[in-house]
């Protein structure tokens, strides 16, 4: 019988800060599973953010660009940090990397996992007896769409000198499809439960919304357990009961702001991963996407060796899950995160008094548990 390999094609954009010493962990975990299940790697490395505006004058050098739209996926740093702070807001390294990314290809969907290992249950603001079993859940977000992007978006002056603005919340048939199919295939790999989360008490695109969504889980795979909630109300069952959630499904906005609220129940960024999933379809038929932890590039400690890879770490595992359909490989990085833990490793942010490791001691123990 003949395997075909598969060659995972993807950049690395490590970015500034810690960046470049937490996507050096990530890409040796990726060799190390390569040789585990069957698949070999084909990455190049591109300036992203401050390095890039430093290198090629242009947070998103069109050399960078070019490399990613050759490829399956982007596993990304994080950019920005003090030495570009004063740059006018449109030459920031986050705003003029990552918008034009997210424009380049699509990236409609945000997926952000809230994951809370039991052994760090203390590092969550939560009471310890509401997250004693940690937390998994997963925050689906449509990117693109709603109140960020509808027109008309403007501040007049009124007849009597009064100034009044205008944000303008526009959901399209289509835009609410695509994204709950993405959640019904999440689910369809976790526990099989969405909750979609509207207002559709109060708002017209909440309206379509729930009724979109309704048909299309139900066209897609009525085996999902499909529930609504307010967003009001999600807010406050996410401090209540976060396990609760399988997967949470929301329009932009809501999103922005239930992702934000779930990373902080989670206690630590150094821990938290995410995927930005695109529009297109990359060459194994899967979406193509953007993969990269929660959090920034850390000034505080960038540079020391100190920082936490287990969030590069855990973006590489969303990878394999999402742009290359490698769901054992993905879950084999997990389950290494979550022993390494288990066993005690700790980087300084979620050490919580106990002795801490560095960047590249916690990576290779994460190696070494890979099976
Ligand atoms: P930050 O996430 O960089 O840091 C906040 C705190 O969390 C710091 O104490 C930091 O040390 C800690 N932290 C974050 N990730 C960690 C890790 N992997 N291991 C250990 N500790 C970690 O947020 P900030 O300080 O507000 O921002 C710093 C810079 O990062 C800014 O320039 C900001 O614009 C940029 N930023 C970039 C992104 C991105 O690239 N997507 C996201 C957020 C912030």
């Amino acid at each position: 019988m003949l395997f075909l390999m598969k060659t995972l094609r993807f950049t690395t954009l490590p970015g500034d800060g810690i960046g470049p010493e937490v996507m050096e962990v990530a890409v040796k975990v990726l060799q190390k599973l390569g040789n585990l299940y069957n698949f070999s790697i084909e990455s190049s490395s591109h300036d992203v953010g401050g390095i890039g505006i430093d290198n090629h004058g242009e947070a998103l050098p069109e050399s960078t660009l070019a490399a990613c739209k050759k490829v399956d996926a982007i596993l990304f740093g994080s950019v920005g940090g003090p030495k570009w702070e004063n740059l006018p807001p449109k030459e920031q390294p986050e705003r003029a990397a990552l918008l034009p990314i997210r424009k380049a290809f699509e990236l409609f969907a945000n997926l952000r996992p809230g994951n809370l290992y039991p052994e760090l249950c203390d590092l969550s603001p939560l009471r310890s007896d509401t997250v004693a079993n940690g937390i998994d859940t997963l925050c689906v977000r449509e990117l693109t769409g709603g109140i960020y992007f509808g027109q008309p978006k403007e501040t007049t002056t009124l007849d009597n000198g009064e100034k009044q603005a205008v944000d303008t919340m526009v959901y399209r048939t289509e835009e609410i499809e695509r994204i709950t199919q993405l959640a019904v295939n999440a689910a369809a790999l976790r526990d099989g439960r969405i909750c979609s989360v509207d207002k559709a008490n109060v708002l017209e695109t909440s309206v379509l919304w729930r009724e979109t969504v309704i048909n299309c889980v139900q066209k897609l795979n009525p085996n999902i357990e499909l529930t609504h909630m307010y967003v009001d109300n999600a807010a406050m069952q996410l401090v209540r009961d976060p396990n609760q959630f399988d997967v949470l499904l929301t329009e932009n906005m809501f999103g922005d702001i239930l992702s934000d609220e779930l990373a902080v129940i989670c206690g630590s960024l150094g821990m938290l991963a995410s995927a930005s999933l695109g529009t297109q379809k990359n060459s194994f038929d899967l979406p193509f996407g953007l993969y990269e932890p929660a959090g920034g590039t850390a000034p505080d400690i960038a540079g020391k060796g100190l920082a936490n890879p287990c969030a590069q770490v855990l973006s590489a595992a969303l990878m394999l899950r999402y742009s290359f359909g490698l769901e054992e490989a993905a879950q084999s990085i997990e389950n290494a995160v979550k022993e390494t833990i288990r066993a005690g490793l700790r980087t300084g942010d979620i050490a919580m008094g106990k002795k801490a490791t560095g960047t590249s001691e916690m990576g290779q123990a994460i190696i070494d548990r890979l099976q």
